[in-house]
Protein backbone atom coordinates (compact mmCIF):
# COMPACT_ATOMS: atom_id res chain seq x y z
CA UNK A 1 0.00 0.00 0.00
CA UNK A 2 1.54 3.44 -0.99
CA UNK A 3 0.45 6.33 1.66
CA UNK A 4 1.11 9.93 0.06
CA UNK A 5 1.19 12.90 2.89
CA UNK A 6 -1.87 15.26 2.07
CA UNK A 7 -1.76 17.90 3.48
CA UNK A 8 -1.95 21.79 2.12
CA UNK A 9 1.88 22.64 3.16
CA UNK A 10 3.19 20.27 0.58
CA UNK A 11 0.30 19.93 -2.13
CA UNK A 12 0.02 23.48 -2.58
CA UNK A 13 3.51 24.14 -3.18
CA UNK A 14 4.63 20.87 -4.63
CA UNK A 15 1.73 21.50 -6.90
CA UNK A 16 2.49 25.15 -8.29
CA UNK A 17 0.20 26.89 -6.19
CA UNK A 18 1.44 29.84 -3.67
CA UNK A 19 0.31 29.27 -0.37
CA UNK A 20 0.68 32.89 0.68
CA UNK A 21 -2.70 33.75 -1.18
CA UNK A 22 -4.54 31.27 1.33
CA UNK A 23 -6.22 34.22 2.81
CA UNK A 24 -6.47 36.34 0.28
CA UNK A 25 -10.79 37.18 -0.83
CA UNK A 26 -11.52 38.16 -4.17
CA UNK A 27 -15.01 39.12 -5.50
CA UNK A 28 -15.25 38.17 -9.09
CA UNK A 29 -18.53 39.81 -10.47
CA UNK A 30 -19.32 38.27 -14.11
CA UNK A 31 -18.64 34.73 -14.87
CA UNK A 32 -18.97 34.40 -18.63
CA UNK A 33 -16.02 33.68 -20.99
CA UNK A 34 -13.95 35.71 -19.82
CA UNK A 35 -14.81 35.57 -15.93
CA UNK A 36 -15.35 31.82 -15.78
CA UNK A 37 -11.37 31.34 -17.01
CA UNK A 38 -10.45 34.28 -14.34
CA UNK A 39 -11.93 31.62 -11.53
CA UNK A 40 -10.17 28.75 -12.62
CA UNK A 41 -7.09 30.93 -12.91
CA UNK A 42 -7.19 32.35 -9.62
CA UNK A 43 -8.24 29.22 -8.15
CA UNK A 44 -5.17 27.06 -9.49
CA UNK A 45 -2.88 30.20 -8.32
CA UNK A 46 -3.86 28.76 -4.41
CA UNK A 47 -6.06 32.11 -3.54
CA UNK A 48 -8.43 30.65 -0.84
CA UNK A 49 -11.37 32.60 -1.18
CA UNK A 50 -13.46 33.94 -4.19
CA UNK A 51 -17.22 35.02 -4.32
CA UNK A 52 -18.37 34.50 -7.84
CA UNK A 53 -21.27 36.70 -9.00
CA UNK A 54 -23.46 36.42 -11.98
CA UNK A 55 -27.44 36.79 -12.58
CA UNK A 56 -26.99 34.62 -15.71
CA UNK A 57 -27.37 30.98 -16.37
CA UNK A 58 -25.12 28.87 -18.30
CA UNK A 59 -27.03 28.60 -21.89
CA UNK A 60 -26.21 27.03 -25.37
CA UNK A 61 -24.93 30.47 -26.91
CA UNK A 62 -22.13 29.94 -23.91
CA UNK A 63 -20.90 26.83 -24.62
CA UNK A 64 -17.74 27.20 -26.99
CA UNK A 65 -16.37 30.49 -25.29
CA UNK A 66 -16.67 29.11 -21.46
CA UNK A 67 -15.19 26.64 -18.99
CA UNK A 68 -18.10 24.50 -18.01
CA UNK A 69 -19.79 21.34 -19.31
CA UNK A 70 -22.70 21.00 -21.35
CA UNK A 71 -24.10 19.10 -18.55
CA UNK A 72 -24.44 22.54 -16.71
CA UNK A 73 -26.76 23.94 -19.67
CA UNK A 74 -29.80 25.73 -17.61
CA UNK A 75 -27.84 25.93 -14.12
CA UNK A 76 -26.65 29.14 -12.73
CA UNK A 77 -23.19 30.08 -13.73
CA UNK A 78 -22.09 30.75 -10.45
CA UNK A 79 -23.50 27.16 -9.23
CA UNK A 80 -21.67 25.48 -11.87
CA UNK A 81 -18.86 27.33 -11.37
CA UNK A 82 -18.34 26.49 -7.64
CA UNK A 83 -19.78 22.85 -8.34
CA UNK A 84 -16.14 22.69 -10.29
CA UNK A 85 -13.94 24.39 -8.18
CA UNK A 86 -14.81 23.07 -5.30
CA UNK A 87 -14.58 19.58 -6.50
CA UNK A 88 -10.59 20.49 -7.97
CA UNK A 89 -9.23 22.61 -5.02
CA UNK A 90 -9.43 20.91 -1.73
CA UNK A 91 -8.76 24.25 0.80
CA UNK A 92 -10.89 27.22 -1.74
CA UNK A 93 -13.95 28.36 -0.35
CA UNK A 94 -16.20 29.29 -2.98
CA UNK A 95 -19.57 31.30 -2.29
CA UNK A 96 -22.02 32.84 -4.91
CA UNK A 97 -24.20 35.63 -5.52
CA UNK A 98 -26.23 36.57 -8.19
CA UNK A 99 -26.43 40.32 -8.30
CA UNK A 100 -26.00 42.17 -11.38
CA UNK A 101 -22.68 44.95 -10.58
CA UNK A 102 -24.86 47.97 -9.94
CA UNK A 103 -26.49 45.95 -7.21
CA UNK A 104 -23.46 45.30 -5.09
CA UNK A 105 -22.93 48.74 -4.03
CA UNK A 106 -22.25 48.22 -0.47
CA UNK A 107 -19.21 49.42 0.79
CA UNK A 108 -19.70 47.21 4.00
CA UNK A 109 -19.56 44.25 1.60
CA UNK A 110 -17.07 45.49 -1.01
CA UNK A 111 -14.63 46.90 1.78
CA UNK A 112 -14.37 42.91 3.21
CA UNK A 113 -12.35 42.21 0.04
CA UNK A 114 -8.82 42.10 -0.93
CA UNK A 115 -9.71 42.71 -4.59
CA UNK A 116 -12.72 43.05 -6.65
CA UNK A 117 -12.51 41.62 -10.75
CA UNK A 118 -15.56 42.91 -12.94
CA UNK A 119 -15.28 40.94 -15.85
CA UNK A 120 -18.72 41.98 -17.37
CA UNK A 121 -17.90 44.15 -20.90
CA UNK A 122 -19.97 46.68 -20.03
CA UNK A 123 -18.24 50.36 -19.47
CA UNK A 124 -21.40 52.21 -19.20
CA UNK A 125 -22.20 50.14 -15.77
CA UNK A 126 -18.89 49.74 -14.67
CA UNK A 127 -18.35 53.42 -14.61
CA UNK A 128 -21.08 54.30 -12.70
CA UNK A 129 -19.90 51.56 -10.17
CA UNK A 130 -16.38 53.80 -10.50
CA UNK A 131 -18.36 56.18 -9.53
CA UNK A 132 -19.70 54.94 -6.30
CA UNK A 133 -16.78 54.14 -5.18
CA UNK A 134 -14.78 57.36 -5.45
CA UNK A 135 -17.79 58.55 -3.16
CA UNK A 136 -18.07 56.21 -0.58
CA UNK A 137 -14.61 55.87 -0.38
CA UNK A 138 -14.42 51.92 -0.52
CA UNK A 139 -10.63 50.76 -0.12
CA UNK A 140 -11.03 47.93 -2.03
CA UNK A 141 -8.79 47.92 -5.33
CA UNK A 142 -10.63 47.28 -8.34
CA UNK A 143 -9.78 45.43 -11.92
CA UNK A 144 -12.28 45.86 -14.71
CA UNK A 145 -11.29 43.49 -17.62
CA UNK A 146 -12.86 43.70 -21.02
CA UNK A 147 -12.03 41.66 -24.97
CA UNK A 148 -12.44 43.00 -27.69
CA UNK A 149 -14.07 41.96 -31.12
CA UNK A 150 -12.08 39.04 -33.92
CA UNK A 151 -9.02 38.61 -32.13
CA UNK A 152 -8.15 42.08 -32.22
CA UNK A 153 -6.48 41.97 -28.21
CA UNK A 154 -7.68 42.58 -24.47
CA UNK A 155 -7.48 44.68 -21.78
CA UNK A 156 -7.23 44.79 -18.01
CA UNK A 157 -7.02 47.98 -15.36
CA UNK A 158 -6.37 47.85 -11.92
CA UNK A 159 -7.55 50.57 -9.67
CA UNK A 160 -5.69 51.06 -6.84
CA UNK A 161 -7.38 53.59 -4.26
CA UNK A 162 -4.84 56.54 -2.93
CA UNK A 163 -2.54 55.72 -5.81
CA UNK A 164 -1.81 57.82 -8.96
CA UNK A 165 -4.32 56.52 -11.71
CA UNK A 166 -8.07 55.43 -11.78
CA UNK A 167 -10.38 53.83 -13.95
CA UNK A 168 -11.22 57.41 -15.59
CA UNK A 169 -7.82 57.53 -16.83
CA UNK A 170 -9.03 54.77 -19.37
CA UNK A 171 -11.68 56.67 -20.36
CA UNK A 172 -10.06 59.79 -21.25
CA UNK A 173 -10.28 60.80 -25.06
CA UNK A 174 -6.50 61.27 -26.25
CA UNK A 175 -7.70 64.14 -28.80
CA UNK A 176 -9.73 66.50 -27.37
CA UNK A 177 -9.18 65.16 -23.49
CA UNK A 178 -12.90 64.92 -23.01
CA UNK A 179 -14.38 61.68 -21.14
CA UNK A 180 -15.01 59.58 -23.80
CA UNK A 181 -17.92 57.20 -23.98
CA UNK A 182 -15.21 54.11 -25.19
CA UNK A 183 -11.65 53.43 -23.30
CA UNK A 184 -8.56 55.20 -24.70
CA UNK A 185 -6.97 51.28 -24.09
CA UNK A 186 -9.01 50.32 -27.23
CA UNK A 187 -8.18 48.69 -30.48
CA UNK A 188 -11.17 49.07 -32.32
CA UNK A 189 -12.46 52.78 -33.44
CA UNK A 190 -15.45 53.44 -31.66
CA UNK A 191 -19.01 54.16 -33.11
CA UNK A 192 -18.64 51.01 -35.74
CA UNK A 193 -21.70 48.19 -35.30
CA UNK A 194 -19.48 45.52 -34.26
CA UNK A 195 -21.88 42.97 -33.56
CA UNK A 196 -23.29 40.35 -35.83
CA UNK A 197 -26.70 38.77 -36.08
CA UNK A 198 -26.88 34.92 -37.16
CA UNK A 199 -29.93 34.53 -39.60
CA UNK A 200 -33.20 33.92 -37.30
CA UNK A 201 -31.65 34.17 -34.68
CA UNK A 202 -32.71 37.95 -33.40
CA UNK A 203 -29.92 38.32 -31.08
CA UNK A 204 -26.73 40.27 -31.63
CA UNK A 205 -23.36 39.31 -30.13
CA UNK A 206 -19.70 40.46 -30.77
CA UNK A 207 -17.67 37.69 -32.62
CA UNK A 208 -14.62 36.95 -30.43
CA UNK A 209 -13.37 33.28 -29.93
CA UNK A 210 -12.43 31.44 -26.63
CA UNK A 211 -8.82 31.94 -27.29
CA UNK A 212 -9.10 35.88 -26.48
CA UNK A 213 -11.66 35.12 -23.95
CA UNK A 214 -8.59 33.17 -22.44
CA UNK A 215 -5.57 35.88 -23.34
CA UNK A 216 -7.66 38.47 -21.62
CA UNK A 217 -8.30 36.33 -18.55
CA UNK A 218 -4.38 35.48 -18.28
CA UNK A 219 -3.60 39.19 -18.18
CA UNK A 220 -5.84 39.93 -15.70
CA UNK A 221 -5.00 36.67 -13.28
CA UNK A 222 -1.53 37.93 -13.90
CA UNK A 223 -2.21 41.92 -12.92
CA UNK A 224 -4.49 40.11 -9.93
CA UNK A 225 -1.61 37.77 -8.42
CA UNK A 226 1.28 40.54 -8.54
CA UNK A 227 -0.86 42.70 -6.82
CA UNK A 228 -2.25 40.29 -4.41
CA UNK A 229 1.57 39.22 -3.33
CA UNK A 230 2.18 43.18 -2.65
CA UNK A 231 4.19 43.59 -5.88
CA UNK A 232 2.27 46.54 -7.69
CA UNK A 233 1.69 49.90 -5.36
CA UNK A 234 -0.05 51.77 -8.16
CA UNK A 235 -2.89 51.95 -10.33
CA UNK A 236 -1.97 49.94 -13.68
CA UNK A 237 -3.00 48.74 -16.95
CA UNK A 238 -2.22 45.42 -19.38
CA UNK A 239 -3.11 44.81 -22.54
CA UNK A 240 -2.54 42.01 -25.70
CA UNK A 241 -2.54 43.04 -28.62
CA UNK A 242 -3.92 40.64 -31.76
CA UNK A 243 -3.71 40.19 -35.68
CA UNK A 244 -6.33 42.30 -37.30
CA UNK A 245 -6.57 40.35 -39.89
CA UNK A 246 -10.42 39.37 -39.39
CA UNK A 247 -10.76 43.47 -38.32
CA UNK A 248 -9.94 44.08 -41.76
CA UNK A 249 -11.38 41.46 -43.32
CA UNK A 250 -15.17 42.36 -42.05
CA UNK A 251 -14.50 46.11 -42.87
CA UNK A 252 -13.72 47.34 -39.41
CA UNK A 253 -11.03 49.97 -38.39
CA UNK A 254 -8.66 50.00 -35.84
CA UNK A 255 -7.35 52.95 -33.61
CA UNK A 256 -3.88 54.45 -33.45
CA UNK A 257 -3.06 53.04 -30.38
CA UNK A 258 -3.14 49.15 -32.07
CA UNK A 259 -1.11 50.61 -34.72
CA UNK A 260 1.68 52.37 -32.46
CA UNK A 261 1.24 49.45 -29.68
CA UNK A 262 4.01 47.36 -28.78
CA UNK A 263 4.12 46.75 -25.17
CA UNK A 264 1.84 43.50 -24.76
CA UNK A 265 1.50 41.98 -21.36
CA UNK A 266 3.67 44.32 -19.76
CA UNK A 267 2.02 46.05 -16.93
CA UNK A 268 2.07 50.04 -17.37
CA UNK A 269 1.14 52.93 -15.72
CA UNK A 270 -2.95 53.86 -15.56
CA UNK A 271 -2.67 57.68 -15.11
CA UNK A 272 -3.51 60.10 -17.69
CA UNK A 273 -2.29 63.63 -17.36
CA UNK A 274 -6.01 64.54 -18.57
CA UNK A 275 -7.75 62.82 -16.45
CA UNK A 276 -9.87 65.30 -14.07
CA UNK A 277 -10.18 63.04 -11.21
CA UNK A 278 -6.13 62.14 -10.83
CA UNK A 279 -5.33 66.04 -11.73
CA UNK A 280 -7.66 68.13 -9.17
ZN1 LIG B 1 -7.78 59.13 -13.19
Amino acid sequence: MNVRLFNKERVMPRSGAIQELQNKKVLLVGCGSVGSQIANQLASTGIGHITLSDPETFSLDNLYRHTLAAHYISWPKTWGLQTELSNKYPWLEVQVMFSELLSLRYENILNTFDLIIIAIGSPTQERIFHDYCIKNSVETAVINTWVEGYGIGGHAVLDIPDSKGCLRCAYVDPIDFSRGLGSNLNFLKPNQNLTKNLAGCGNAFLPYSNLSALQTALITSNLAIKFLMGQLHSSSKVSWKGSDFDVIQAGFQVTDRYTQFSKSLEILPLLNSGCDLCND
